[in-house]
């Protein structure tokens, strides 16, 4: 993206700033480091979608981790399907990856070679510490990998799912959560429930995360219904919405508020995203006032609505992690928006969201500096406010508040 003066002033001064990663999905180092890595590394995690939509087959995608199959072998099979992604945000942070860590000018039939060499040399301990803290200066990472055990890692600190599936028998007497459970009626299940909340903030996490599906009112007898009906084998299955969920998801979102966790909230893009409508959470802040709620990716393609959730409601926090992958345009053109309409403290800037290649990490967060970098300069050059407001408003956006609201100091 081409910057102006101002912008790259701005972003300067964001790359000087210790910042806080507000959402990631990072394993332990050695989950990294253990794994066999080459360029295509660069195209696992979301690019994978973007590949699958341009037509190439489920097969090929997966030929392309197939390390039998020779390096050029599998670039032959990609470099068509690149071609229709490579002007995407997901597949830009790649190649902004690829030049910071690895000295290629590009990603194409000239470097792969070289950068899957320099990606194997380098995919040693140390990788996160040299990525998140020596480049993007991350002073802490929040990670969603299903566990809390992050390796011993001081960066990384865990946020862990809210609600698993209840819809079969096996679900719930042997939840995932806590297989070992003995677990014969729905009190027993939101004890067990309540000890996971418990060990999992023992154990660092500073949050929970659930989804902006459809929610109905939470009913205990409907819910204890549900669940004995599922027990005796008279429902085989419950709908993924029904109200047994409903009601447990109500019931975390209580204690967890009782715990001071955050409850982190997917909202929009994703499969069927008519599931996913930010909307949905409506009657959920009004339930719990006194919640701290992280709503996520700015609810794409509901973006006014997200912003809305933003606007009208205390408990709402609206975090940028994803957004400037989804699209930079939308990202800038929500924060944009963001700045007339919530307050300052409302906002969280940045948050990766990968996994595996942890080095996309950075790719984003350059992509997020250039977006928040030209929307600052845009207010600064129509006099709404100096270059010096513009840095401070950065830092309030990628340090101050996500570490208040996680309390992370
Ligand atoms: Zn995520």
């Amino acid at each position: 993206m081409k910057l102006t003066d101002l912008e790259k002033n701005l972003v300067r001064a964001m790359e000087e700033m210790t910042i806080i990663d507000a959402h990631e999905h990072l394993g332990p180092e050695s989950q990294r480091t253990d794994a066999t890595v080459d360029v295509f590394t660069l195209f696992s995690h979301y690019t994978r979608d973007d590949l699958l939509v341009a037509r190439m087959s489920h097969d090929d995608y997966n030929k392309l981790f197939d390390r039998t199959i020779p390096l050029e072998a599998r670039w032959a099979l990609f470099a068509p399907y690149y071609e229709r992604i490579r002007h995407g945000s997901y597949a830009r942070a790649a190649r902004i990856a690829a030049r910071a860590f690895y000295d290629v000018d590009d990603i194409s039939d000239r470097t792969y070679v070289t950068l899957s060499e320099r990606m194997r040399e380098a995919n040693k301990p140390g990788l996160y510490d040299r990525v998140l803290r020596d480049a993007c200066r991350i002073k802490v990472a929040l990670t969603q990998c299903g566990s809390t055990d992050l390796g011993g890692s001081s960066m990384l600190r865990p946020v862990m799912p809210m609600a698993y599936p209840m819809e079969r028998g096996a679900d719930l007497t042997r939840p995932p959560f806590d297989p070992e459970a003995s677990i014969g009626s729905l009190d027993d299940y939101l004890d067990a429930m309540r000890a996971y909340v418990d060990r999992v903030k023992a154990q660092g996490a500073v949050g929970l995360k659930m989804f902006s599906n459809p929610y109905e009112a939470p009913s205990r007898e409907e819910a204890a219904s549900a669940f004995s009906r599922v027990l005796t084998g008279e429902y085989e299955e419950l709908p993924p919405v029904n109200p047994l969920r409903d009601f447990v998801v109500d019931e975390v979102i209580r204690y967890a508020t009782e715990l001071g966790l955050v409850v982190c909230v997917h909202t929009g893009y994703w499969g069927d995203f008519r599931m996913l409508d930010p909307t949905h959470m409506i009657p959920v802040l009004q339930r719990h006032p006194d919640a701290r709620f992280d709503i996520y990716h700015l609810g794409y393609p509901w973006m006014r609505e997200a912003i809305m959730l933003g606007k009208g409601f205390t408990n709402v926090w609206l975090n940028l992690c994803w957004t400037h992958i989804i699209s930079q345009r939308f990202a800038m053109a929500g924060l944009d928006e963001l700045i007339d309409m919530v307050p300052m403290n409302k906002i969280i800037g940045f948050g990766g969201d990968y996994g595996l290649p942890v080095e996309k990490v950075y790719g984003h967060l350059v992509m997020a500096r250039e977006d928040i970098a030209r929307v600052l300069a845009r207010r600064v050059e129509d006099g709404d406010f100096s270059e010096e407001r513009a840095i401070q408003l950065a830092h309030t956006w990628l340090y101050e508040n996500p570490t208040e609201l996680y309390g992370l100091e």
